[in-house]
């Protein structure tokens, strides 16, 4: 067996990349992922890369959601029942989110990750 890693062209992603998404949208880095690979089958880069690259086609939008369903943030405070505090920060892409919730009362803090996985979107933008 050849132990050589094979390095794939970045153009070459990206080309398959687009092709999968002019088929249809994807909604998930996993999902690209593993459509991608139908095309490129040695494809030996991380999910993650994938979506950078993803991100680098001016044709394609990447854009970042929380999970739907299952959300479960608290209102209030599950310490002391003050109203909690969104506390926002800009994401990768410059979107404001919300990235976890604070008690001003009793310092409590929740991070938005523990209530809501994110998940990536892939489309080709429309003209
Ligand atoms: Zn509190």
């Amino acid at each position: 067996m050849n132990s050589k890693k094979e390095v794939i062209p970045e153009e070459e992603i990206k080309k398959a990349i687009v092709s999968v998404l002019k088929k249809k949208k994807i909604d998930s880095q996993e999902m690209l992922y593993s459509e991608v690979k139908k095309i490129i089958r040695n494809l030996n880069i991380k999910p993650e890369r994938l979506r950078l690259l993803a991100s680098e086609i001016p044709e394609v939008l990447v854009t970042v959601e929380t999970k739907s369903g299952g959300l479960k943030v608290p209102e209030k405070c599950p310490a002391c029942h003050t109203k909690l505090k969104k506390i926002e920060a800009k994401n990768l892409l410059n979107k404001k989110v919300v990235v976890g919730l604070k008690c001003e009362k009793c310092k409590y803090y929740g991070s938005i990750k523990e209530f809501s996985p994110y998940r990536y979107k892939f489309e080709i933008k429309e003209k």
